[in-house]
């Protein structure tokens, strides 16, 4: 296995970046390519650079995904219902969707069971339990028994569990009291300021549904629970993204704001929008990050976390167990039209009474699906934070250095961030505010340090359309 150290050029330094161990350094090319054909031994090397290369090259857990392990799932998710209460004008579960059955109790608590023997099983104390949609608070009966039900069978045992929704926001303030009680981390959508959240997540009628959202937000933020703030991001919307930044550091209290750009899906053709340009996404990302900074709140956008590495952007391959209410197991919580359409099987197997039915075969394709069986990012310094992105939205079978406007605005924000964490905050402004520079670092065909004698610099293209 070749090791996992990549370089990119900073106008005349190379920021040279090791994922697994997390060093990053700033070095002159010179250094570059002295680490480079030196490989990881050392004697090779003028004596400045042996504590560098030891570093870069210090043993790591290697965060492949799992092969013949038992099952062992991160987490189990409940989608109660695939119906919503709202709108909202790119959503792929679209509001023809609203009439969509619930998840019945019994359902709901056979999940749990399976669940609970499987993690008990595994010699595991704690485990989570979390809720999607459609909107899952569009069947709050099923939620609340499933929450009253885990909660009550895991009393006696000792065994933590933890509860978390991913939701938009509209229902009246007695809900959320009870959310705000019950769960442990609530990933709010709240797209900006009232125009633009209001253009892009009206409730069924038409009418804007930012004030209700903010308000469930205030609510969140004065409960136990964990706010995530999550919006969505248009070429409209983009250049808001600061001004929402300083309202959401003034209103509210999250833990974490997590900006994401549209995903185009017919329903977003048809409405009008289109994603943001990548370099704007993430200069503005960049200036939300250093605001909201300044009130103790992260700032994320999910290819480019970089607080952990892993082989897969999603719990796809990591065994999450994803239940919709007719009792179909799945790895993705997407719509199993949506996968098919991109020639994927996402489904692990059935629940039946108070058991999983998983296929051998079904989990080991699933655990199959990761950042090494990803030609694009084979050679891409991101790969072990990014993973070649979502499975279904994002198609990766392509050669390295092809890349679309998810890969430009990933490897933007990943240098500019590798950069700031080094404290090199004006050399992150001055990079990101040059286009030949940020050109120069993003268009390669390889990041890797072993080709740092190479040219790797391809033309600065259009990225391509996905
Ligand atoms: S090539 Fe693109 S998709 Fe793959 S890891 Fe890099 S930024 Fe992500
Ligand atoms: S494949 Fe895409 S939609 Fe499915 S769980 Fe992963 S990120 Fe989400």
């Amino acid at each position: 296995m070749q090791p996992e150290v990549f370089c990119v050029p900073i106008f005349d330094k190379i920021l040279l970046y090791a994922p697994l161990t997390g060093v990053v350094a700033l070095i002159n090319t010179r250094a570059a390519v002295a680490l480079a054909h030196a490989g990881n031994d050392p004697e090779a090397l003028p004596v400045n650079l042996i504590e560098l290369s030891q570093a870069i090259y210090a043993p790591t857990q290697d965060p492949s995904p799992r092969v013949d392990a038992p099952l062992d799932p991160i987490y189990l998710g409940i989608i109660p219902t695939r119906g919503c209460n709202i709108g909202c004008r790119y959503c792929d579960f679209a509001a023809s969707k609203n009439a969509s059955p619930d998840m019945s109790a019994a359902l709901g608590r056979q999940a749990v069971d399976a669940y609970l023997k499987l993690i008990t099983q595994a010699g595991h104390t704690e485990g989570q339990i979390h809720f999607f949609g459609g909107e899952p608070f569009y069947a709050p009966a099923l939620v609340r028994s499933v929450v009253e039900y885990a909660t009550a069978r895991t009393a006696a045992s000792g065994m933590k569990l933890r509860f978390e929704a991913t939701t938009n926001g509209v229902y009246g303030s007695k809900l959320c009291q009870w959310i705000g009680d019950h769960f442990d981390t609530v990933i709010l959508s709240l797209d900006g300021l009232p125009g633009d959240h209001d253009r892009h997540r009206p409730a069924l009628n038409g009418r804007g549904t930012f004030e209700t959202v903010a308000r469930s937000a205030r609510i969140f933020s004065q409960s136990r629970a964990e706010l995530i703030v999550r919006a969505c991001v248009t070429a409209e919307s983009v250049a808001s993204m600061p001004d929402f930044a300083h309202w959401i550091g003034v209103e509210l209290k999250p833990s974490t704001v997590c900006f994401e750009t549209l995903s185009l899906s017919p329903l977003a053709i048809e409405a009008g929008f289109t994603p943001p340009d990548p370099h704007d996404f993430a200069r503005c990302f960049d200036r939300s990050d250093q605001i909201l900074r300044g009130y103790g709140i992260q700032t994320v956008t999910s290819s480019a976390d970089l607080s952990e590495t892993r082989t897969s952007f999603c719990p796809v391959s990591k065994d999450a167990l994803i239940v919709s209410p007719d009792g179909a197991v799945d790895a993705c919580y997407l719509l199993e039209e949506d996968w098919q359409e991109r020639g994927l099987d996402m489904r692990l197997g059935w629940l039946k009474g108070s058991d999983f039915e998983i296929e051998a075969q079904a989990l080991r394709r699933v655990r199959g699906m990761n950042a090494h069986n990803r030609p694009l990012c084979a050679d891409c310094l991101c790969r072990f934070h990014c993973a070649g992105g979502c499975y279904v939205h994002h198609d990766t079978h392509r050669p390295a250095g092809q890349f679309d406007d998810w890969c430009v605005q990933t490897r933007l924000i990943t240098v500019t961030q590798l950069l700031r964490r080094m404290g090199q905050d004006a050399l992150a402004e001055a990079w990101l505010a040059d286009l030949s520079a940020w050109q120069t670092a993003v268009w390669r065909s390889s990041d890797r340090l072993s080709a740092a004698s190479q040219s790797c610099v391809i033309p600065a293209q259009r990225s391509i359309q996905t």
